[in-house]
């Protein structure tokens, strides 16, 4: 089969597209062909060497795909791979995240990462939605339950987790203050529900943040940039406001002194992972069930904004790296083409 493996980290050239044998699914997994690759920034982490991961890698932690093949059954029988276990078959339409190898033809994934695609919903929706859509549920459902009447502040609000985001704050009634580099990401931020949008390349955002609030900051700031925007992040809060630093694209965060949340109004600081918040089978099932059912259901939009074939991978990481994508970038299999990129 065809996979992009790495054998050491760094740049995107360290992506290259192999010939490997195609994998055994071992006791509690199952063999799956792979129809669509998520593209993460994650993947970029584990690409530097910044997440650590043994090598050889293949990368990519992300897909949804039909099950080749199932596993034997595990040896334990009160083991929960067992109940999963009798729910897929051969045949069967899954997605999964947060399980290693899926930019490839054929991926081994453990069976309590999956979950059923309905019969309905188109396998590269699936594919974009599981890792950000359940990093934008969270958020928004978790880590703070938003509600009627809420302020908050989306960095990166055309990336893919963060058009997500911006929809489900949104529709719960929050208002949304957006942050973008372009006015095209500008617009998708607008569609997906921001009320302000502000050009954070060219214009202060926290003196902007404070005029558009009246100077009373807001409820909560989603800051998946990192370095850049970390500390003006934290001058847009009100007293006792949450600062939810999901992510580090642009570096991460120098070492903090905890005193600044108190000097700054008795803040609050959270550095959440997806993985924290679908810690159980019921917790992922209940998650990505609802993210898949609003997407089924037209009720989020995901923007697949560019698709790669599976040797072109090298590019979407530059593109992903280089600020020029928007919404969800996918690999795509031979099968199913159509080759958009960056066009
Ligand atoms: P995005 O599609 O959001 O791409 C990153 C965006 O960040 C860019 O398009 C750009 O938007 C903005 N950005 C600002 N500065 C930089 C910079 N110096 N270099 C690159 N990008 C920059 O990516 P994802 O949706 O895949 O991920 C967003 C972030 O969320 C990542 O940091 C990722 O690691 C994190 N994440 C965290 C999870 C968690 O559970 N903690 C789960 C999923 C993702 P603009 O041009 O508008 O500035």
């Amino acid at each position: 089969m065809k996979a992009i493996q790495i054998t050491e980290t760094g740049g995107p050239e360290v992506l290259c597209l192999r010939e490997l044998p195609i994998p055994e699914p071992g006791p509690g997994t199952a063999l799956i062909r792979v129809h669509a690759s998520g593209v993460n920034f994650i993947d970029v982490y584990y690409r530097e060497g910044r997440y650590k991961a043994e090598l050889p890698l293949v990368l990519g932690r992300e897909g949804a795909g039909t099950i080749e093949r199932v596993g034997e059954a595990v040896a334990e029988p009160a083991a929960q791979g067992c109940a999963v276990m009798a729910s897929f078959s051969p045949g069967d339409s899954v997605a999964w995240c947060e399980a290693a190898g899926s930019y490839a033809e054929y991926a081994v994934v453990p069976l309590d990462k999956l979950v059923a695609v309905a019969p309905g919903l188109d396998l590269k929706l699936a594919a974009a939605s599981m890792l950000q859509g359940m990093t934008a549920h969270y958020l928004t459902h978790s880590t703070v339950a938003l509600k009627r009447g809420d302020t908050v502040l989306v960095h990166a609000a055309a990336g893919g987790v963060g058009l997500l985001l911006t929809q489900m704050a949104a529709q719960l009634g929050a208002r949304v203050i957006a942050t973008v580099s372009t006015e095209e990401k500008a617009a998708l931020a607008r569609e997906a529900g921001a009320s302000e949008v502000i050009l954070y390349s060219g214009s202060d955002f926290e003196a902007e943040t404070m005029r558009l609030t009246d100077g009373q900051g807001v409820d909560v700031v989603y800051d998946s940039v990192g370095k850049t925007t970390f500390e003006k992040s934290l001058n847009c809060l009100r007293a006792r406001g949450l600062l939810a630093l999901y992510g580090a694209s642009s570096g991460a965060v120098p070492p903090f002194d905890p005193i600044q949340l108190s000097v700054k109004g008795s803040l609050f600081l959270t550095r959440p992972a997806l993985g924290s918040y679908i810690k159980t089978r019921e917790e992922l099932t209940e998650r990505a069930t609802e993210v898949l059912d609003w997407v089924a259901q037209g009720k989020l939009k995901v923007r697949i904004g560019h698709t790669y074939a599976l040797a072109e991978a090298g590019q979407a990481h530059r593109d992903l790296e280089s600020r020029k994508t928007t919404g969800k970038i996918l690999l795509l299999d031979q099968t199913g083409r159509a080759h958009v990129g960056l066009g």
